[in-house]
């Protein structure tokens, strides 16, 4: 087992990742920007260095200070988290280069996925699913471009190779409107993520974002832990999750998650991985993979039983998996809901002082959170503050014990997005389960124009 595991993120995910190395017995290393000294991983670590000032680019990117800080202290590993550098395989090259553990999967493995038409074409060659497309990036041959959306059919979706966490797409809805669309996307791509690789496909009109969880040794060996579903959504971004994905038959499941594990295994990817999906019509369509841990991995290990960031440390190890598929059996149900700083009604975030903090309980009740009484929310970084997560033997039993938790959970001093939750749990369709990618936004549309 690893001995000393540097943390190279902050927040919920620093804490989630310090619990597991301790479980484990393994030393930590915490590294944090001078705004972040307060975070609850840094109290708690064996070792913490700051890297640098407030600004993300200059601490939780800055690549030769936490390389530096792996060195200094010895530590033999890095965890990335999600965000930041997770998915940056230049980070994981040179990791290794330095002599240190990237956990996570192989450079070429990020660098293959992180593009998302590379992405695409591997998933394809391994027989999975994806949604009709250009097939490739576009070029600037104007008559192709409009053939392909022609052959595709309106509307279609611009997405940039490159493009991450909901930005980077645009949907267009007729031949009049494509090319200024394109080129439009092509440069916000370009600034954005320095790549302005586009691509086209198919714009699917109600599906549902469906993922699969996997696993893989880096040995050839790679399993699945069922799936989530991640529908609930504002702008490209998860607000609530949950595991199973309501409403889908087993072996239509199956076979999507048994074409995903030939994929892993053909790669021996190493580590954990998410498949994301669009599931509509009772068919699935590969659009992206995440070579990290994600944020919503909580309900998988509630349903499985299974802790995917002890897994992931162990897979760093070099240990081989000794879970084999036939040994993961999903039980209950359990949802997720992202708590943010934020206004409930405007979205914008609300850092500052939390002055009091009372997290829920009782059965089936998970609080990953770095917050206390007295934290302050720093301005600099994403609002997420926590996540609960409730697990029951049914959905029926997770709604319910959810709702209860969100009527607990206090926390005073800044707005949250706990009300947009509670509203969510009081929804009659999607207590129903199934809602679509779209539902939430026109559950919004709704009641905002009741309030106006
Ligand atoms: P990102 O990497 O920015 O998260 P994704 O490719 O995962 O981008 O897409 C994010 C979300 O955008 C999806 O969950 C879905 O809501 C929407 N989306 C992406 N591709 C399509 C598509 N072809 N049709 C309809 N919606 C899409």
């Amino acid at each position: 087992m690893l001995e000393k595991v540097l943390i190279a993120n902050r927040g919920e995910i620093a804490l989630r990742i310090l619990r597991a190395c301790k479980e484990l017995g393994i030393k930590t290393v915490a590294v944090h920007s001078s705004a972040d000294r307060d975070l609850m991983h840094v109290r708690l670590a064996d070792e913490s260095v700051c890297i640098g000032p407030a600004s993300a680019s200059k601490s939780y990117l800055n690549v030769p200070a936490i390389i530096a800080a792996t060195e200094v202290t010895d530590a033999v590993a890095i965890h990335p988290g999600y965000g930041f550098l997770s998915e940056n395989a230049d980070f994981a090259d040179q990791v290794e280069r330095s002599g240190f553990i990237f956990i996570g999967p192989r450079a070429e493995t990020i660098r293959l996925m992180g593009d998302k038409v590379s992405a695409i074409n591997a998933m394809k060659a391994a027989g999975v699913p994806t949604v009709p497309g250009s097939d490739g990036p576009l070029d600037d041959n104007a008559e192709r471009t409009l053939a392909v959306a022609k052959r595709i059919g309106y509307p279609v979706i611009i997405k940039a190779a490159a493009g991450g966490g909901g930005r980077g797409m645009r949907v267009v809805h007729s031949e009049a409107a494509l090319l200024n669309s394109i080129y439009v996307t092509q440069s916000e791509a370009k600034a954005a993520f320095g790549n302005g690789t586009v691509y086209l496909e198919k714009f699917l009109e109600n599906p549902r974002h469906v993922e699969i969880q996997v696993l893989g040794d880096g040995l050839g060996n790679a399993i699945y832990l069922g799936d989530r579903d991640c529908s609930m959504q504002r702008r490209h971004q998860k607000v609530l999750e949950e595991a199973p994905a309501p409403d889908i038959p087993d072996d239509i499941r199956n076979q999507v998650a048994e074409t995903c594990i030939k994929a892993c295994k053909q790669m021996k990817y190493r580590g954990a991985g998410t498949l994301e999906f669009l599931y509509q019509d009772k068919q699935f369509y590969f659009i992206e993979m995440n070579t990290r841990v994600q944020v919503e991995h909580p309900v998988t290990e509630m349903v499985t039983g299974i802790d995917i960031v002890k897994e992931q440390l162990r897979i760093a190890s070099g240990i081989p998996l000794s879970i084999r598929q036939e040994d993961i059996k999903i039980k209950g149900h359990a949802i997720e809901c992202r708590i943010n700083a934020e206004d409930p009604v405007s979205f914008m975030p609300c850092p500052g002082k939390i002055n009091l903090f009372h997290a829920p309980g009782g059965n089936g009740i998970r609080v990953d959170s770095h917050i206390y009484s007295g934290y302050t929310v720093p301005p600099h970084y994403d609002s997420l503050i926590g996540k609960l997560i409730s697990y029951g033997s049914t959905r029926d039993e997770a709604l319910a014990r959810m709702q209860n938790a969100l009527d607990e959970l206090l926390i005073d001093g800044i707005r949250t997005n706990t009300p947009l939750h509670k509203e969510i749990l009081r929804d009659p369709n999607f207590r129903k389960g199934g809602t679509n990618i779209h539902y939430l936004e026109h559950m919004l549309a709704g009641a905002h124009g009741k309030n106006s």
